[in-house]
């Protein structure tokens, strides 16, 4: 059933990696599984059998040639550093080449305990790894660069966190495992031997336009490079409202994808300062703190680099914080290119910019519902039809957006493009489905009770965001008062 493994990361160094078994489960039962990803992948799925998948999946079986290990890495957690974390509850159990010849990483999460696993049981629950298979599968859909994932498996056992929870498995996939928090390991043991090696595994599989640099402009390269895709990412989650939730630098990958759904939650009424984590009691991971956040990320990367940037520290240090000073630009810039989007744009104009900020300010003003905002727009140049609806429903009788829809409109017609194609160009960019919190909550409330309806329903809603659904459930609708999640659990 799967594609033959390459096995990258099982033959680095001990000291990078501990072999890990997957500890076998009781009762393994695979409740989803992503079949375009795998056929993507390469999987052989002639002669599928779901037994069979099952008990791959959860790690009861090991699919031939793989060599499960757990990767170690360190981080900052909260802006503290703890010098060893590690994969304390997943198992990477090695690469395949995907066909269109992408090295990457098929990891077990959830798979049992690991030399990393400290005092934790190794295992997941069945809510995080569904919420983590739902949002991960959106923001592929919505073109938001990010791990995937390829199945989940429950184990017919309990874990026990607040309450007794059935267990579960993710099978993740990801361009790679490489974290900041994997240079940090290392850099802060001063084994730069490691550094090295790991910085050439980015570079080969995340960069390769750099193998053939010298050796200083290399280095510095890789940092540029992943300045560059961080800040990207970070401007394309602020232009869908995400907010990842635990932007420690071990869930920072160096890929430049989105990595470890963990409290992450999308936003409904647009605010900002908004925080869903229950762990993030000072909102130091805030939608508004992403940006800076990131980059402060990226300064512990170079701060691992320095060595192989310039033998004269002083130097290297300069050169660095120079390219860690671009990423307001780069994100800014990013951030533009989203946003004009966003409101049909395709040239660039002065004024661009204070429209896009007035709109958000509108939309912050009234508490208007964030995707539905930028949504209905489409609408509102469809006729007065629209425009009512998105006044009346979004913005209620406060204040509502007459004014800035006719500086939009206005700005509008210096496009070569008329209503129809405008109205085109803004549905394929802002989504009508996101997966909204409530109804995450909904679905593994419902799993939870062993009906995967509702989780089925909403994956197949949200896999296809740019079309309204047409269902029995609206999932466009934001969550009425009684149905709003104030706060997401990290629940690991
Ligand atoms: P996370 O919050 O998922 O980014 O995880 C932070 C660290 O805690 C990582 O080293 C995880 O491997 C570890 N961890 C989280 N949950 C568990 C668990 N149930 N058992 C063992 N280690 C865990
Ligand atoms: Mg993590």
């Amino acid at each position: 059933m799967f594609p033959p493994f390459t096995l990258r990361y099982a033959r680095f160094p001990d000291r990078l990696r501990a072999p890990a078994r997957p500890a076998p489960v009781e009762r393994p039962e695979l409740v989803a599984f992503n079949r375009p990803l795998a056929e993507s992948l390469g999987f052989d799925l002639d002669a599928f059998d779901p037994e069979r998948a099952a008990e791959l999946l959860s790690g009861n079986a090991l699919p031939e040639g793989a060599e499960p290990v757990a990767l170690a890495y360190a981080g900052h957690q909260f802006g503290n550093f703890v010098p060893q974390l590690g994969d304390g509850r997943a198992v990477l159990l090695g690469e395949v080449t995907d066909r269109a010849g992408r090295v990457r990483d098929l990891q077990l999460k959830g798979s049992g305990r690991t030399p990393f696993s400290r005092g934790g049981d190794g295992r997941a629950p069945l809510g995080p790894v569904l919420r983590e298979y739902l949002v991960s599968e959106a923001m592929h859909a919505l073109g938001v660069p990010t791990t995937r994932a390829l199945a989940a498996v429950t184990t017919g056992e309990t874990v026990y966190r607040h309450v007794p929870e059935p267990g579960a498995v993710l099978t993740r996939v990801a361009a790679s495992h490489l974290r900041v928090g994997t240079f940090q390991y290392f850099a802060a043991r001063d084994d730069q031997e490691a550094v090295r090696l790991l910085a050439d595994e980015a570079i080969e599989r995340h960069y390769p336009h750099l193998a053939d640099r010298d050796e200083g402009e290399r280095y510095l390269g890789l940092l540029e490079a992943t300045v560059e895709r961080q800040a990207e990412l970070v401007a394309r989650w602020m232009g869908v409202g995400f907010i990842h939730g635990v932007m420690n630098t071990d869930n920072a990958a160096i890929s430049g994808e989105t990595i470890d759904y963990g409290p992450c939650a999308f936003m409904d009424a647009y605010d900002p300062r908004t925080v869903f984590s229950s762990i993030d009691e000072r909102g130091r991971y805030a939608f508004v703190n992403q940006p800076p956040i990131a980059q402060w990320n990226l300064a512990r990367f170079a701060e691992t680099l320095l060595a192989l940037i310039d033998e004269d520290r002083e130097r290297a240090i300069e050169r660095a914080t120079a390219v860690l000073k671009a990423f307001e630009d780069r994100f800014e810039a990013s951030r533009m290119r989203v946003m004009r989007a966003k409101l049909g744009l395709v040239t660039e104009e002065e004024g661009d910019a204070a429209l896009v900020e007035d709109w958000l300010a509108a939309m912050q003003a009234a508490r208007a519902d964030f995707t539905l905002s930028f949504r209905h727009l489409a609408d509102a140049l469809e006729g007065p039809e629209g425009e009512a609806r998105l006044a009346a429903e979004l913005f209620g009788d406060r204040e509502a957006p007459e004014a800035w829809l006719s500086r939009w409109r206005e700005r509008l017609s210096r496009e070569d493009a008329d209503a129809a194609e405008l109205a085109r160009r803004l549905r394929g960019v802002n989504p009508a489905v996101i997966p909204r919190n409530h109804r995450v909550a909904e679905a593994i409330a419902a799993a939870e009770n062993d009906d995967f309806g509702p989780f089925e329903a909403l994956l197949a809603a949200i896999t296809r965001p740019f079309e309204a659904p047409t269902g029995e459930v609206d999932y466009t609708r934001p969550p009425q008062d009684d149905e709003r999640v104030l706060r997401t659990f990290c629940g690991t």
